[in-house]
Formats: structure tokens, C-alpha cells, sequence
């Protein structure tokens, strides 16, 4: 069976056919800047004989429409499409409100349904729904599946998902907390549990997910029971440029005493915040190349970025009662070893200790980096946000079969 998975932001579709026998990616690549002088496409796949090939296409690409159209014109043109028939196309969506609590197969009422919660996530449901209908146009004949970020986190129970506020913000508004990266937390859980052996029902974990976003989750017998990200990704922990927790008293104080307008803020608290905020740069690498040189605000930083990180560890210990794994991924998570070493600084006694050996191995695979007499695993396990799409779509596919 193969899929395409297909993740259709802003202004870039990025997309992998995968051959769900061994979980192979036949073919796959990204169009970045739809809508710019110069888009930028690169496409990969096997040939024949099994080596991977490359290309790079640079032409405007002036919307998503066409950008589809090119990614297929350019699989047709390097013989990759011919190599395969698609089952079935998963489609990532950020947003999948309360009603969305499962991957669902797309078809026009629930196109309607998308377009009705678009309001929750404005910059990234939008784009994802018009992936969803110029792949509908392109590939009538190919079922397609919708596989929400949020919807992992909507076993939550009540006194976790809703913030202390007016009841009628929620019944009317839909305010609540909704968490995201669910498909990469599903994910990892999974991988964790199949590396510990143990039924994922019996497992208490706490995933860290620490890319340019990062969010936490509390996650008990395959369920998510706390996350960090809220209403939106803004909550939680401190990003790349997003601020995570802060007092939302802290914007009236600006507005009344600067004048700075809602627009204005979200983008200060989205773009400008996180690492960035504090140092100028909000790529970690960066950060922790400016640290080495001695850049206080750099290091400053890193403080913060890692202290909201033990944090959150402790309150969801707290929420779990136990914990058998912690779980670090995506970019910072599996490739820092000095992050994950500080974030779990001080926590000997929640029996959370890291052996500095073992956390410095490159990380390929699901490796273990806690101390021998450890009481808590940690593990750093590599995302795979497109696999699980995949696995998700074919499980939908195949309930309804
Ligand atoms: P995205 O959320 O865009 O998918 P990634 O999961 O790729 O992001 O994570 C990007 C982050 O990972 C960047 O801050 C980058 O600096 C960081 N990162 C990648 N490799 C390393 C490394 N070796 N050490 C520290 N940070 C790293």
C-alpha cells in the first residue's frame, strides 16, 4: 500500500509517497516560497536500480493550485510516479477542534466542517485545506484522510483542557486548550514502548517534543492527559521566536502604556519571542554557538529555555504520580545532547538521572541515555511525523474498507 502524505503550510507543501510494507519513502520533497519571485522545489526519489536521485526546480510558483500541479508534473518527469499507484493520501491538519478527535476520511461535508473551525488556527488550517481540495481535484479517485495535530490530545480530561475564565468563552468561542504535535507525541510514545517492551497501556511517559515549536506531554496507558501548547502553540514551553507561558496582564500593560495594537503583539509574542527574544537568534544551534563565545544573553537564554523545560517535567510527574520514561525528540530533543543533560539537571531524586556517556551517542535509533541505577528511562527517540501520518491514514483507510 503506499501513501502520500502531504504537510501544505503558508507558503510551502511538503510531501513523501511512502510504501507502507516496510514503511520505505519512495519519493517525497518540498515547494518553498509559493508565491515569491522564486519558488524553490526539490524533489527526490529511488531509481531503479534503488539509488537516490535529487533535482531542484527554482520558478515562481504563484499559488498552491499550481503548486501541486508541479509537484506532479515534476514525479511524472523524473519517472517517479510511474514507479507506484497511490492508495491514498494523508493529509496533515493543525486544527482539528473538538469535533475531530480521530483521522477521518476527507469528503465535501467534512471539507465544510475544516472551513468552519478555520478561524481557531488562521495562519495554518487555511493552507491546509486548500492542499486538501487541489488534492481532491487532482486525485478524485485516490481516498484521502485528514490526521489532526490536536487530535491526540483530545482524551484530555475537562480539568485540564479548560482555562480558568468565562464559562461562555468556551461554549461560545470554543476557548479551551487544545495542545498540539500530537501526531510526533503518538508517535514517540509508540516508539518507546516498543523499545521498552512493554504494552504502551502500562506505560507513564512524559514526551518532550523540542523543535523550532516544543511542547510537552504528559501521556498515561497511550493517552494524552496534559500538554503544554494550548488554545494554541503559543502556550508552554519557550521556542525558537514563541514565548510560551507568560501573564496575559503583561499585553494590557503594553496597550495602555505604549499603545501597541493586538496585531502587533501577536506577532511580537509568535515571532519575536522565545530565543530569539532574549538573544537575536532563535535557531539553538546558534544559540549555543554564541553561549560558547561567551554572549551572556545567549547563555541567559539557554538558562531559561532549559529551566521552563525541568518545570514541566515536575508537573507532569506530578500529574502522572509515576513515571517510567521521559521521552526527548525532533530537532533540539535528539541532537542536543547538552540540553536534554541541563533540563534534567537537579532531578535526581524524581530518579530522573542522565549518564553523561551515553548522551552524548549519536542518536540514528531509539538509544537510552539515563545513569545505570536510574529509576526513570530516558530515551531520545527520532520523530517521524510523516510515517505516522502514513500509519494513521491506512488504519482510517482500512476501518472503512
Ligand atoms: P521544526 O519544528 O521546524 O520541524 P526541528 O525539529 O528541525 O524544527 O528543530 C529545529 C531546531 O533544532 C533548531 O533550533 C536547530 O538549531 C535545532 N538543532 C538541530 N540540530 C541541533 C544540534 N545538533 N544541536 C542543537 N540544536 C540542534
Amino acid at each position: 500500500m503506499n501513501i502520500l502524505v502531504i504537510n501544505s503550510g503558508s507558503s510551502s507543501v511538503k510531501y513523501q509517497v511512502l510504501d507502507m510494507a516496510d514503511g520505505t519513502v519512495l519519493s517525497g520533497g518540498r515547494l518553498e516560497r509559493i508565491g515569491e519571485p522564486e519558488s524553490r522545489l526539490t524533489h527526490h526519489w529511488r531509481d531503479a536500480a534503488g539509488a537516490r536521485q535529487e533535482i531542484t526546480r527554482r520558478d515562481p510558483v504563484p499559488d498552491h493550485a499550481h503548486a501541486f500541479e508541479r509537484i506532479a508534473t515534476v514525479m511524472r518527469e523524473s519517472g517517479s510516479a510511474g514507479q507506484f499507484a497511490l492508495d491514498g493520501i494523508g493529509h496533515r491538519v493543525v486544527h482539528g477542534g473538538e469535533r475531530f478527535r480521530a483521522p477521518t476520511r476527507i469528503d465535501r461535508e467534512v471539507v465544510e466542517a475544516l472551513r468552519a473551525i478555520s478561524a481557531l488556527a488562521p495562519l495554518h488550517n487555511p493552507p491546509n485545506l486548500t492542499g486538501i481540495e487541489v488534492c481532491l481535484r487532482l486525485f478524485p479517485q485516490v481516498p484521502q484522510v485528514a490526521v489532526f495535530d490536536t487530535a491526540f490530545h483530545q482524551t484530555m480530561p475537562v480539568h485540564a483542557f479548560r482555562y480558568a475564565v468565562p464559562e461562555s468563552w468556551y461554549r461560545g468561542h470554543q476557548v479551551r486548550r487544545y495542545g498540539f504535535h500530537g501526531t510526533s507525541h503518538a508517535y514517540v510514545a509508540r516508539q518507546a514502548a516498543v523499545h521498552l517492551q512493554r504494552p504502551l497501556e502500562s506505560l507513564r511517559l512524559i514526551t518532550l517534543h523540542l523543535g523550532n515549536g516544543a511542547s510537552a506531554a504528559a501521556i498515561e496507558a497511550g493517552r494524552c492527559v496534559d500538554t503544554s501548547m494550548g488554545f494554541t502553540p503559543l502556550e508552554g514551553l519557550m521556542m525558537g521566536t514563541r514565548c510560551g507561558d507568560i501573564d496575559p496582564a503583561i499585553l494590557f500593560h503594553l496597550n495602555r502604556e505604549t499603545g501597541i495594537d493586538l496585531e502587533d503583539l501577536d506577532y511580537q509574542l509568535n515571532q519575536e519571542s522565545g530565543l530569539k527574544g532574549i538573544c537575536g537568534v532563535n535557531d539553538m544551534r546558534e544559540a549555543q554557538r554564541l553561549a560558547a563565545a561567551g554572549d551572556e544573553r545567549a547563555r541567559l537564554a539557554i538558562d531559561m529555555y532549559c529551566y521552563r523545560i525541568r518545570k514541566y517535567i515536575g508537573a507532569y510527574y506530578a500529574v502522572l504520580g509515576r513515571l517510567d520514561a521521559l521521552v526527548f525528540t525532533a530537532g533540539i530533543g535528539e541532537n542536543s545532547p547538552p540540553i536534554r543533560k541541563q533540563s534534567c539537571a537537579g532531578l535526581d531524586r524524581f530518579g530522573i538521572r542522565i549518564d553523561e556517556a551515553r548522551n552524548v551517542q549519536a542518536c540514528t535509533e531509539v538509544i537510552e541515555i539515563q545513569a545505570e541505577d536510574a529509576a526513570v528511562r530516558v530515551l531520545v527517540v527520532p520523530t517521524n511525523e510523516e510515517l505516522e501520518i502514513a500509519h494513521q491514514t491506512r488504519a482510517c483507510l482500512m476501518v472503512r474498507a
